[in-house]
């Protein structure tokens, strides 16, 4: 096993590999929408499994880094999902996050289908030129299966715009054509969307704002605790913190920013750049704590949004939140999620709650594809009905049929991709 395989099962006590567990909510939708076994195996089996090697001469010396694409399911449209960069992004991760991806294009009903990247190594530890021949080495290697009507690339954990514009250079000076569409979270120079990055944040606001007004909530009596403040994880602080709610706790890899009054997510930030973490911000009523103590405070909504497997069946017991709201992928174990729908714990699922990013992917492709841009307003206001649409069907499905979020998430989505295989006779053998 490789040091990257080591310290990933580690943190994995799930009996269940990350592709098993999405395959667990894959299977439970197939049989309560009555797909036979034979189809249920074939929509289960990834389309194609891109793997490469890269070799880079970086500063720190050669290096052979392991590198992947799963490319999940295209029924309903070109593939698509992001690349990440981290010594966990193993295949049985990626495959895991490629199905995500396919099951979330189809909840947000954009007509794409499924796939995730991604290197085995630490971005961490290498500087920005390192990196850079590390991004245009992935493309040298994937740019076959890639393209604006095959498989569309995007931005994930520690992959930036910038990274992205390297790739797309990579990608046209190889082909010799002008593709923007190939990849999407592009710096705005380059054909980007205006509001891409803002918009995985800015579209679980939505939806938990929908949840908050269908329950009878008030946004200023709830306290919210989030787990990560990467990109993700700071803006949808900074935005619920103006629409109202209490945000009582931050975290990053290193550390927990706990105050019961309530913390200022700008100041934070602030201090993060200063100091390298949240708890740079510590003093006055904000005191620092590590950083895995952010799940356990007492608060009413938690916010994941950093890695997957954070809300395991280890640690389930201690999280205090009733509502969950999953911003980073596959954040909680199907263990733990058994646990926490006993407990009536409402999770709103990833498949949902982080789809404003791909969406607006989407608006980004549609834009490349016409070259015609749209202005920051008609982002945003399609953007929302994009996810308020999705959590209507949703919220009526759940009530429907008795399920939790999730349940009821896949299903929809499933049903869309099961529909699509169907129609395309790939079920069929020919
Ligand atoms: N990486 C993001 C996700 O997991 C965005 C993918 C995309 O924009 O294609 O949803």
């Amino acid at each position: 096993m490789t040091a990257a395989a080591q310290s990933a099962a580690a943190v994995r006590p799930s009996t269940m590999s990350p592709f098993e567990q999405v395959k667990k909510h894959i299977t439970d939708a197939l049989d309560a929408i009555g797909v036979t076994d034979a189809e249920a195996e074939i929509v289960m089996t990834p389309n194609a499994i891109r793997d490469a090697t890269l070799e880079v001469e970086t500063k720190k010396g050669p290096r052979k880094l392991p590198a992947y694409r799963v490319q999940f399911n295209n029924a309903r449209g070109p593939y698509k999902g992001g690349i990440r960069f981290h010594p966990n992004a193993d295949l049985e991760e990626v495959k895991a996050l490629a199905a995500t991806m396919a099951v979330k294009c189809a909840v947000i009903d954009v007509p794409l289908g499924g796939a995730k990247g991604g290197v085995a190594f630490d971005p961490k530890e290498y500087d920005r030129d390192d990196i850079e021949k590390i991004s245009r080495a992935y493309i040298r290697a994937m740019h076959p299966y890639l393209g604006i009507d095959i498989d569309i690339a995007a931005p994930d954990v520690y992959t930036t715009p910038e990274i992205m514009g390297w790739m797309l250079d990579e990608y046209e000076t190889i082909t010799g054509k002008n593709e923007p569409g190939m990849i999407t979270g592009k710096p705005l120079v380059l054909g980007g969307s205006v509001g891409r990055d803002t918009a995985t944040a800015q579209g679980a606001v939505h939806v938990l704002q929908a949840y908050v007004r269908e329950q009878d909530l008030d946004p200023n009596n709830l306290r919210v605790a989030i787990q990560g403040f990467g990109n993700a994880g700071s803006v949808i602080a900074k935005l619920l913190h103006e629409a109202g709610y209490t945000i009582i706790a931050l975290s990053d890899s290193k550390g927990t920013l706990h105050d019961t009054n309530g913390l200022d997510p700008d100041r934070v930030e602030e201090a993060k750049k200063a100091g390298g973490s949240v708890t740079a911000a510590a003093g006055g009523g904000a005191e620092a704590l590590d950083g895995t103590a952010i799940l356990a405070l007492d608060c009413d909504i938690l916010i994941p949004a950093a890695l997957d497997n954070q809300i395991r069946e280890d640690n389930v017991g201690s999280i205090r939140a009733k509502i969950i709201l999953e911003l980073a992928n596959n954040p909680t174990t199907p263990e733990a999620d058994a646990i926490l729908a006993e407990r009536d714990v409402t999770v709103i699922p990833d498949v949902l709650a982080n789809a404003g990013g791909v969406t607006v992917s989407y608006f980004e492709w549609v834009q490349n594809r016409q070259q015609y841009y749209w202005t920051k307003e008609e982002v945003d206001e399609r953007l929302k009905q994009k996810m308020l649409a999705a959590y209507a069907t949703l919220s009526a499905r759940v009530h429907a049929e008795s399920v939790s979020y999730r349940d009821a998430a896949y299903r929809i989505g499933m049903e869309r991709i099961h529909r699509a295989m169907a129609q395309r006779g790939r079920y069929e053998t020919h």
